[in-house]
């Protein structure tokens, strides 16, 4: 099968021929199509699998179909629709570029938070509007303590390398963070988590954060 095959919007498709991608990898070819469905995935994925784009192309293929209006309540609160969590910088940033090239003059509009660096400077770019925020747990968690972001309206959630993001002891962060997605109105989130290995802490995430999820090995 190739990416043609699987209808994933216009402009979509448009951007994964632009990048190049013709066959979907093996995650991608399982875990695109139960994530278009609307399905809670728990997949197990290497670093080079092809991960980001099995997650970003569903996101994105949801975030088009949803209505989109930025700082509704006219304040400077940023209300991204997605979220993906990644463990580093460097990976945040990675993923972030990929998101863009996915999402080239879709309208989608995709911004990168992460620590060690201004926090004021990501405060503009979220400013000028985020459907889908990569961030670091750590980042994310002071911007949403300086009501900077609020995760109320966030409907796909992406965690990437889970298990590093718990071997870095994340997992308050990420537990907090999730904690402000679980406000009303409730079971309208799609979650999807990615993790090279597969411990009991990993799984009580799954069980914790996941509902009716489909589990992927490849
Ligand atoms: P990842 O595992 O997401 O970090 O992806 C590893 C590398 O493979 C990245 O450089 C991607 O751009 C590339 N890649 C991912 N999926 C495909 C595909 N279906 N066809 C060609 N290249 C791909």
């Amino acid at each position: 099968a190739a990416f043609d095959d699987i209808d994933l919007g216009e402009g979509l498709n448009r951007n994964i021929r632009r990048c190049k991608y013709v066959k979907p990898t093996p995650v991608q070819r399982h875990a695109i199509p139960i994530a278009v469905a609307g399905r809670d995935l728990m997949a197990c994925a290497q670093t080079g699998s092809g991960k980001t784009a099995a997650f970003c192309f569903p996101i994105i293929c949801g975030v088009l179909g949803t209505p989109r209006s930025h700082f509704v309540d006219g304040t400077r609160v940023a209300y991204p629709l997605a979220l993906i969590l990644s463990p580093t910088r460097e990976l945040s940033c990675q993923i972030h570029d990929e998101a863009n090239k996915f999402a080239f003059k879709t309208g989608v509009r995709v911004v990168v938070a992460y620590g060690g660096t201004p926090i004021s400077q990501q405060f503009r770019k979220l400013e000028r509007g985020v459907d889908i925020l990569v961030a670091t747990p750590g980042r994310l968690v002071d911007m949403i303590e300086r009501a900077r972001v609020s995760l109320r309206k966030v409907r796909y959630l992406a965690l990437d390398e889970a298990d590093r993001m718990l071997d870095m002891g994340f997992e308050p962060q990420i537990r907090k963070i999730v904690q402000q997605m679980d406000m009303p109105p409730p079971g309208t989130r799609q979650t999807m988590l990615f993790s090279a290995t597969f411990p009991n802490e990993i799984q009580r995430l799954a069980s914790d954060f996941l509902s009716n999820y489909i589990f992927l090995a490849v």
